[in-house]
């Protein structure tokens, strides 16, 4: 798993969104990560250190 994260990156996060979807895209890295639910289209914003335990794996 790759620790670099950059706008337009997509991700799968361990715990599933309640909308059901478990995918995000990264919208803003930096001190806080903003991500996009990809099924929803929900808008959260993270601390990079909170964001980076949250994810399970970076998709290609
Ligand atoms: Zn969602």
């Amino acid at each position: 798993m790759s620790a670099d994260y950059k706008t337009g990156d997509r991700v799968q996060f361990k715990k599933t969104h309640p909308c059901g979807g478990d995918i995000w895209k990264i919208i803003r890295v930096g001190m806080d990560f903003k991500a996009k639910c990809d099924t929803c289209g929900r808008i959260i914003m993270l601390p990079r250190k909170k964001f980076e335990k949250s994810v399970k794996k970076k998709l290609d």
